[in-house]
């Protein structure tokens, strides 16, 4: 066996400073290194005729010189080194600049081979500089070449070098990390043979068969460590079958419009699992006003006629307020009590509710993190629902399903995450889309604008204000970090109080303040009592104001797209034309991308894509925030499919031994274990 641990200075044409390089791309193990995959691939293997190059292409011919190599001197320091050569097709030049020492090399009657990129001078095809060697030698060219990404001081013949030397440490002697069963069964390559093929492919057969192996390797690890990590699989676990005769259609005919079809989509999915034997477990992803809670609502009407009570989450306690009323408009008719219990109520009432939700006097309580305690007991819980799930997390979720017998669970987002990586992050979850909005919303109007435009801006908010619309400052984050020259919400709310609009009421609410102060200030603001609310990313959990037409996000250029597109949510609520203006800073291109795709879109799952495309899936991930390590093989837009298949395997496997206890799992639990050390539990 090989040790993978053992550092890269015992791999041939690695001395000391070659290992202070390989460390900034972050090799220091042989396991390193024969894990550095190429980025690309050249195909130097079979030459083309010269008759049949075309301009601009990267090609490998084979040709012999005709006559000796030219020198001509341009300018004092630069000489033209040039070549004719031809194969049995047609003549070539090629041309080197300052490279004299070249003179001797070409020797007549001798065969070579060129790779370079092409250019044609009318008829004439030239190359410049590029790659040779004798015909035959076969290291440079004759083969398909690998591409590593970085390569820091070291050129790509080097590296390539030094992986061809661990590569040829490591091959034949490696030991298979995938169970037996599974290489079988899904017919994937040795893991020697991937390891050599993934480097230097004999062809690009062998090369897919190859990065299949390795990317299922990678995707399968992760999703097994994933789901164990969430909860117990268990397919076999019943669930309620709640009632065919408690019909959704009872309230969808009442509501006072139609719903989109995406709605109604998501209902059907949403009834088949209610009516089913396994616990519904869904994630409901939808836009910021895309309806989800009345899906919710629909869901819950089920829930209460079959004889159950359903439990509704909500991050905070205006949005639970919020919830009810709504929960009462929708339900209320139909006989249906919801209550609201929320940390604020006085001891009485929250005993009383208490009392009633366990001898079945509630149908439905809505609530915020006060509905975690473990005195609220239900007298029959059929239906746990949280909204904007991203605040509460996995064990919280678990832990208010406890409260029933396998109660069904939906899950809602506007956090419109791209499908792969909800594939991902919810591992354990269907997943329902309601990409649709209603009809007649108005678009909020995007605009980006940089500091100049300061003044323009500022009067605008004032000329909104004065037809009596109120107006959001969204400032980055609160006393993170001060070297980050980020102007904190407080300090903004002075200057815009004080310096630019003394007349109009400005408040500020950030992440650090009370929640009970957090709860006022949100009431006054819906309430009209203040113009222009200065805040932190907290508002970006949906509370309705539908009066709030405008919003200013400074530093635009700090947010993640998804994030800003989730803020910009806030505003379009109302009848009124409604605006979003990012001020950024910087010129990159990517920053302006960034900005025009916010400008131009108004499609989560559009700008979402696009946000994980432009930031890459590490950054997009938040990686530390999920624990989700980055992938050295893996593209979660080239690989879906196989993401897919990898997780119904992890689902099927998981389920049928939980805990990979069977020793025909032992490889897995390896696997897992070299990858993730010791953060996730089994
Ligand atoms: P979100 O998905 O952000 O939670 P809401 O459920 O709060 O969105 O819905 C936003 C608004 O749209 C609500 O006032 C709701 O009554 C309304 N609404 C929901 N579905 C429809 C529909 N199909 N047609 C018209 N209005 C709708
Ligand atoms: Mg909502």
């Amino acid at each position: 066996m090989v040790d993978l641990e053992k550092s890269i200075e015992n791999v041939k044409g690695v001395g000391p400073s070659r290992v202070t390089l390989l460390k900034k791309l972050q090799i220091e193990t042989l396991g390193d290194l024969i894990t550095f995959f190429p980025r690309s691939y050249e195909d130097r293997s079979k030459p083309k005729a010269i008759a049949e190059l075309v301009d601009g292409e990267e090609a490998l011919i084979s040709c012999y010189p005709v006559g000796r190599m030219n020198e001509i001197r341009i300018k004092s320091n630069m000489t033209l080194c040039k070549l004719l050569a031809r194969d049995e097709t047609g003549g070539i030049e090629i041309v080197w600049y300052n490279q004299t020492y070249l003179k001797n090399v070409f020797v007549r009657g001798r065969r070579y081979t060129f790779y370079g990129k092409v250019k044609m001078k009318g008829s004439r095809p030239t190359l410049q500089s590029p790659i040779y060697e004798l015909e035959g030698l076969n290291r440079k060219t004759g083969k398909i070449i690998p591409i590593y990404p970085l390569t820091y001081k070291l050129s790509q013949n080097v590296l390539r070098k030094i992986i061809e030397n661990g590569v040829d440490d490591v091959y034949g002697k490696l030991n298979e990390t995938l169970p037996d069963y599974i290489m079988k069964k899904y017919k994937l390559e040795d893991i020697n043979t991937a390891i050599k093929q993934i480097h230097f492919p004999d062809n690009f057969a062998e090369f897919d068969k190859a990065r299949r192996r390795l990317v299922f390797e990678e995707l399968f690890t992760m999703q097994i460590a994933l789901l164990s990590l969430k909860n117990k699989y268990d397919l076999n676990k019943k669930g309620i079958c709640f009632d065919k005769k408690a019909k959704m259609s009872d309230v969808i005919n009442d509501l006072p419009y139609n719903l989109t079809r995406a709605q109604e989509r998501v209902l059907e999915e949403i009834n088949h699992d209610m009516e089913s034997h396994k616990p519904m477990n869904r994630l409901l992803q939808g836009d910021v006003g895309s309806g989800k809670t009345v899906v919710a609502e629909i869901a819950t009407y089920k829930c209460v006629k079959s004889g159950y009570q359903a439990v509704i989450m909500a991050p905070t306690a205006i949005l639970a307020g919020q919830h009810l009323e709504s929960f009462n408009k929708i339900l209320g008719k139909y006989g249906i009590k919801c209550e609201l219990l929320v940390s604020g109520i006085s001891k009485k009432d929250k005993d009383n509710i208490i009392e009633r939700l366990k001898n079945g006097d509630i149908d439905v309580l809505i609530g915020t993190h006060a509905v975690f305690e473990d005195y609220v007991e239900f007298k029959n819980l059929g239906l746990v629902v949280t909204d904007e799930q991203h605040r509460f997390g996995v064990r919280q979720r678990a832990k208010l399903i406890q409260k029933g017998e396998s109660p069904d669970v939906l899950v809602m987002t506007a956090t419109p995450i791209p499908r792969t990586l909800a594939i991902i992050l919810y591992g354990d979850l269907d997943i329902s889309i309601i990409d649709e909005l209603p009809p007649n919303r108005k678009p909020i109007e995007t605009y980006t604008v940089t500091k100049d435009l300061e003044q323009r801006v500022n009067a605008f908010i004032a000329k909104q204000i004065e037809a009596k619309r109120q107006c959001y400052i969204v400032c980055p984050l609160v006393e993170e970090s001060e070297e980050m020259d980020l102007k904190s919400a407080t300090q903004l709310a002075k200057t815009y109080q004080e310096k630019i609009f003394p007349n109009y009421r400005v408040e500020c609410l950030h992440g650090k303040m009370k929640q009970k102060d957090k709860d006022d200030i949100m009431e006054r603001f819906k309430d009209g009592k203040i113009d222009i609310l200065v805040s932190t990313t907290v508002i970006e959990v949906g509370v309705d104001v539908p009066n709030a037409n405008i919003m200013v996000i400074e530093d635009a250029e700090r947010f993640g797209l998804a994030q800003l597109h989730q803020l910009r949510g806030r505003v379009g609520r109302g009848e009124y034309q409604s605006y979003c203006i990012l001020k950024y800073q910087g010129n990159t291109d990517i920053i302006k991308e960034r900005m025009n795709v916010i400008k131009r879109s108004n499609d989560g799952f559009v700008i979402s894509e696009k946000d994980l495309e432009l930031r890459g899936s590490g950054e997009f991930f938040g990686t530390k925030q999920h624990g989700i390590p980055e992938f050295k093989i893996a593209n979660l837009f080239t690989d879906i499919e196989m993401l897919k298949q990898v997780q119904s395997i992890a689902i099927e496997i998981l389920s049928k031994d939980p805990s990979l206890e069977n020793p025909e799992n032992e490889p897995i639990k390896e696997l897992i274990k070299s990858k993730f050390q010791d953060r996730i539990e089994i």
